[in-house]
């Protein structure tokens, strides 16, 4: 049988770039934070790095897949020019009371079950860093253990947790 994949997934508002209050809803307030070398580290130890966001601003019209689309680009420039790959940025754009009820908002799995499904990934030996207690529940529903550190801690001091 094939070798699955793990992974680590990570939330993005207060892990990957700065939190600023509900959304970041413009490119001019998406701070990317350095967290350059405890990624790389994970990534050298074989971990598929994959984000994994709500964005109910799409929802409620605060800004576009357009806009979100210049953040995401940003953020992976800026950690591409330190040697790290995002093999995916997996969002829900939705919001109950605009779009009604989905299964991806955390902390609902959808987003994670989307990235073990589409990268052969074993739950089991994969890891989900979010500074939100919904970010640890959808990745317990997933079967993924959940690391919570605070908005905007360096992810280096958690990588002790981290097989
Ligand atoms: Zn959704």
């Amino acid at each position: 049988m094939p070798v699955k994949n793990k992974a680590v997934f990570l939330d993005r508002d207060g892990v990957l770039n700065r939190e600023m209050g509900d959304y970041v809803c413009h490119l001019e307030d998406f701070h990317v934070l350095d967290n350059f070398s405890a990624l790389k580290t994970l990534q050298d130890r074989g971990y598929l790095l994959i984000v994994a966001t709500n964005q109910g601003g799409l929802a409620k019209g605060w800004y576009t897949e357009d806009e979100l689309a210049k953040m995401h680009h940003r953020l992976k420039e800026d950690y591409h020019a330190h040697g790290i790959a995002f093999t995916d940025i997996f969002y829900c754009p939705h919001h109950p009371d605009f779009t009604g009820d989905c299964d991806c908002r955390k902390p609902k799995p959808g987003l994670l079950l989307q990235g073990i499904e589409k990268y052969n990934i074993d739950p089991a030996k994969s890891y989900f860093i979010g500074d939100r207690e919904r970010d640890v529940e959808a990745g317990t529903a997933a079967g993924v253990k959940g690391i919570l550190i605070n908005s905007n801690q360096p992810i280096g001091e958690v990588l002790d947790l981290i097989e």
